[in-house]
């Protein structure tokens, strides 16, 4: 235990107080905690996981071939080179982050098994009350903190979206979602279909395609798919040349986001050019023959939607050999035996994978209140996508859509830092983000513009998230490249910022 926790008598239940609370033990939280011991030693902390060990979305999808669809060197933190080949398996991110932990220390910050079902903000105490139940006990446990630090991610881990179809019930085989994929889970051999088109179904069907009798992707409609070599010819060179691995981290960083901010202004200003040259690519992969328009040719355009990467090719290699195809059709029902289609036609299986996506869960599921009133997250509005109206002393890391989510959970963490540290040389007990009178007729929109980036998750639960304004500070903006020069200059005085 740190040595400036203490410890107080509150309703029945000990509770543990500590500086900074971190709630999840994903990157994000795994990030927190680094860059807390790094820029402010001495603050005591704790990371509450729910889960049996850390690592978040890596831990929980266990689906065969699970693997990152961005690349490491930007997906990795910035201060731990990343030395292998650009995507990498769950179990690879897990063993990275399993060593940034060991490097620093961070385990004994670290509480795993403990679930948090509510968070209360006392404004006569100025902090926050945060109640948790242990996995191996059963126990409830209480902590009071005087700042949260929100890495709860973004979906329910316990299980995925899966649509209700009629005649599900009369299916003989089994439905499986990938989030809760079995581990007994034999498919050598059978009939799978594998519903939807985003980066999970193609990460699993060519992993399961070699053995298989068949795997069927039935997507509603295409999704952009960008193949290309798991290799970076950069890193390989500066790697031959023997540059100490952090120069070639810092490096191949950069040459990485500024390609990708090339690639994101085009897809913008050029999208018919760039949805031309990413239908080339997948041609390449599956010949002239290939019935591209119907199964790889989406009708929007290239970045409304994460761009599904496919390394080596690999989902259209399994097509080409015929152990994998494409059905693009609507689900009428399931059947016994399979599906029917909307288009008359039958698909037999015996297993059927539901790669549908995402329960969005707003801040983990977690009951919160302000001085005793429940608070719905959508009441509020954000600040820059990280700080809400009127809940103070809490900052939440949302990453990135269109580039990688660490990116902007190290700059949400020096942020934090800095707020911290500022609060302290203003001997702030509380700080919340407000409108200022310029803001008052602001119009409060949904938290992301669908016309601007639509994945179901996100469209399904609109209505849960904080809203935004029409301004960037009022808004999660979706952009890197300016919030990593925009951020450090914030200046915390502010009128944005009401210190207590
Ligand atoms: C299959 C898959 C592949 C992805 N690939 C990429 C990619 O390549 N690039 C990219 O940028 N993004 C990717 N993403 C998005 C991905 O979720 C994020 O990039 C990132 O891993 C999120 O990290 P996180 O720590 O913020 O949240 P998570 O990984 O979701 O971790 C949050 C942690 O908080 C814990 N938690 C939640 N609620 C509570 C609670 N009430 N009490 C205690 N603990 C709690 C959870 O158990 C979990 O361990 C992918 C997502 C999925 C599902």
């Amino acid at each position: 235990m740190p040595d400036t926790a203490t410890l107080s008598a509150t309703a029945g239940l000990t509770a543990e107080h500590f500086d900074v609370l971190i709630v999840g033990a994903g990157i994000s939280g795994v990030g927190g905690a680094y860059h807390l011991t790094k820029q402010l030693p001495g603050t005591s902390f704790v990371v509450l996981e729910s889960q049996e060990s850390f690592g978040g979305t890596w831990l929980t999808h266990r689906y065969p071939g699970i693997r990152s669809d961005s690349d490491l060197y930007t997906f990795g933190y910035r201060f731990k080179p990343w030395t292998s080949a650009p995507i990498a398996t769950a179990a690879e991110i897990l063993a990275y982050m399993g060593e940034v932990i060991e490097e620093n220390d961070l385990g004994r910050h670290i509480r795993y098994g403990h679930r948090i079902s509510s968070a209360r903000w006392s404004s006569a105490e100025n902090r926050w009350t945060i109640e948790a139940t242990r996995a191996d006990t059963g126990q409830d446990v209480r902590f009071t903190a005087n700042f949260l630090w929100m890495c709860q991610g973004y979906y329910r881990h316990s299980e995925g979206y899966t649509p209700e179809w009629a005649g599900m019930e009369s299916f003989k085989g089994r439905i499986v979602h990938p989030q809760t994929w079995p581990e007994d889970l034999e498919y050598a051999g059978k009939k799978v279909v594998v519903i939807g088109s985003g980066a999970t179904a193609a990460t699993l069907v060519p992993a399961i395609a070699d053995k298989c009798g068949h795997v069927t992707l039935l997507q509603r409609s295409p999704t952009f798919f960008r193949a290309a070599r798991n290799a970076d010819d950069l890193a390989d060179t500066l790697r031959r040349l023997q540059i100490d691995e952090n120069w070639i981290h810092e490096i191949v960083r950069r040459k990485i986001l500024h390609d990708q901010s090339v690639f994101t202004r085009r897809a913008f200003e050029e999208p018919e050019v760039v949805a031309k040259e990413l239908l080339g690519g997948v041609r390449a992969h599956l010949g002239p023959d290939y019935d591209m328009d119907t199964h790889f040719t989406p009708t929007y355009r290239p970045w409304r939607q994460r761009i599904a990467f496919v390394p080596d090719g690999d989902l259209f290699k399994g097509i080409r050999a015929g152990h994998a195809s494409v059905v693009t059709d609507e689900i009428e029902r399931f059947t016994e035996t399979g599906i029917h289609l909307k288009s008359g036609k039958d698909l037999e299986a015996d297993i059927i994978v539901t790669a549908t996506g995402f329960n969005l869960n707003v801040l983990g599921d977690i009951e919160f209140a302000i001085d005793g009133k429940p608070l719905d997250f959508a009441d509020t509005v954000t600040y820059r996508g990280m700080m809400f109206t009127g809940v103070p002393n809490m900052v939440w890391v949302f990453g990135y859509f269109r580039a990688s989510w660490t990116l902007r959970a190290d700059l949400v963490a020096d942020f934090v830092c800095r707020l911290l540290t500022h609060m302290k040389e203003r001997q702030a007990k509380k700080v919340a983000v407000a409108l200022r009178p310029e803001d008052k007729d602001m119009p409060l929109l949904p938290w992301i513009d669908p016309d601007n980036f639509n994945p179901g998750y996100l469209m399904r639960g609109m209505h849960l998230l904080p809203k935004r304004g029409d301004k960037p500070e009022w808004q999660h903006t979706q952009d890197y490249w300016t919030e990593k020069d925009v951020w450090p200059a914030i200046d915390l005085d502010d009128r944005t910022f009401v210190y207590g």
